[in-house]
């Protein structure tokens, strides 16, 4: 078992550091919030006063944090002075792609050794260790970082080199946006042609416009598994969150000067909808900008 260091105990890092106290590791949290400090304590892990003392002494330093600028400013100001060499970070924040392979050279360069792993899964699989994670880095790095990824998610899958993991995921959440906006443009398209929602569910989810989207996560309150449809799109993924994978997919879309346009045209929505006041809103109520919009037409 392992001494890790973990910072950010949010909706996330909170269930994550649990679950690695769980494993048996010592984990060495720390957060800004007192709350979540709190909550860590009770679920078994020791708190420090800062990331850099979370960080020192540490075989493997975890990060949970909000963008890259956090991830960025943590590993400076507090884990590169603090680590000792050879220590491997494990950054498992959603951050941009240049960020994440910057951050890993910098600790390269400091005899540290970094690797992004985004995850898939909401707040449910980090609490119950079911995450997906996908890694980005050196074939040393994933082969040490496997075992404490291990301990908190499903699946662990090396991405590539530095920067694949974030590459993998805002990918992913690129694909998962487009689909959920097509999914619930057929389901409104669907009822206005006067078809069965419960019926083109059960045509669709076995023909070709199947998808995770429609057969996992199904937009429509009462049909296919329970999904946040089922409790008016509380809880779930947030607006907000897939919001930010989109602009983080379209930023690195210009970069590589690579052709989006489901991505952006699903960026758009999201915006829009985050605007009218539900960013807190799980994401496939989407449904409901896209029924407001084809009410207005009528
Ligand atoms: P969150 O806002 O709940 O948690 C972030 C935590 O980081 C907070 O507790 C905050 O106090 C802490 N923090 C911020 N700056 C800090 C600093 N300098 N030092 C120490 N702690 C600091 O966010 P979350 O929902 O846990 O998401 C974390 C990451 O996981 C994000 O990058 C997000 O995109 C990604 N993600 C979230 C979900 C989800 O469903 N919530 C799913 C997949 C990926």
């Amino acid at each position: 078992m392992a001494v890790i260091g973990f910072i950010g105990l949010g909706n996330m890092g909170g269930g994550m550091a649990a679950n690695l106290a769980k494993a048996g590791h010592v984990v060495r949290a720390f957060d800004l919030s007192a709350d979540a400090l709190a909550r860590a304590r009770d679920a078994g892990c020791e708190t420090l006063e800062s990331a850099a003392a979370a960080a020192a002494g540490a075989e493997a330093v975890v990060t949970m944090l909000p963008a890259g600028a956090h991830v960025e400013s943590v590993y400076r100001d507090a884990v590169f002075g603090a680590a000792a060499p050879g220590t491997l970070l494990i950054d498992c924040s959603t951050i941009d792609v240049a960020t994440a392979r910057h951050v890993a050279e910098a600790a390269a360069g400091k005899g540290l050794i970094a690797v992004d792993a985004p995850v898939s899964g909401g707040i449910a699989a980090a609490n119950a260790g079911t995450l997906t994670f996908m890694v980005g880095g050196t074939d040393a790095g994933y082969a040490r970082a496997q075992p404490i990824l291990a301990a908190m998610g499903r699946a662990v899958i090396h991405a590539g080199a530095s920067g694949a993991g974030q590459a993998a995921k805002i990918c992913n959440n690129m694909l998962l946006g487009a689909t959920m906006v097509a999914t619930c443009e057929a389901f409104l398209l669907a009822g206005k042609l006067g078809l069965d929602a419960q019926k083109f569910y059960d045509i669709a989810s076995v023909s070709s416009g199947q998808s995770w989207s429609m057969t996992s996560y199904c937009p429509v309150p009462g049909v296919g598994p329970e999904t946040p449809a089922d409790r008016d799109y509380q809880g779930g993924f947030a607006v907000a969150l897939m919001l930010k994978d989109l602009k983080l997919a379209a930023e690195a879309a210009t970069t590589v000067a690579a052709q989006t346009p489901m991505g952006a045209q699903a960026a758009a929505l999201y915006q829009a909808f985050a605007d009218a006041g539900s960013a807190a809103l799980d994401f496939s109520a989407i449904i409901k900008l896209l029924d407001q919009r084809s009410n207005a037409q009528a």
